[in-house]
């Protein structure tokens, strides 16, 4: 049982660098989006705006989490009291 319209790798998903967003054709003429930013938080389900279906995405989580730089805490500076 899945509540899923259907399961889709995400290779198989078009790019949009401008939006940094996955998208993929829904059967009602818009499409699925989901964006990576969303993906990177563990979120694997992309949805169509105009219609209520959704789909699975396939993708290793890991592939996105390693992109993002590592958060490097600004050094504590001393404060000098002039
Ligand atoms: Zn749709």
């Amino acid at each position: 049982m899945s509540i899923y319209h259907d399961e889709i790798e995400i290779e198989d998903m078009e790019y949009d660098e401008e939006t940094e967003t996955y998208y993929y054709p829904c059967p009602c003429g818009d499409r699925f989006q989901i964006s990576k930013e969303e993906l990177a938080s563990g979120e694997d389900v992309a949805r169509c705006p105009s219609c209520s279906l959704i789909i699975k995405v396939i993708y290793d989580l890991e592939d996105f989490q390693e992109q993002g730089e590592e958060v490097v805490a600004p050094a504590k500076r001393e404060l000098e009291i002039i």
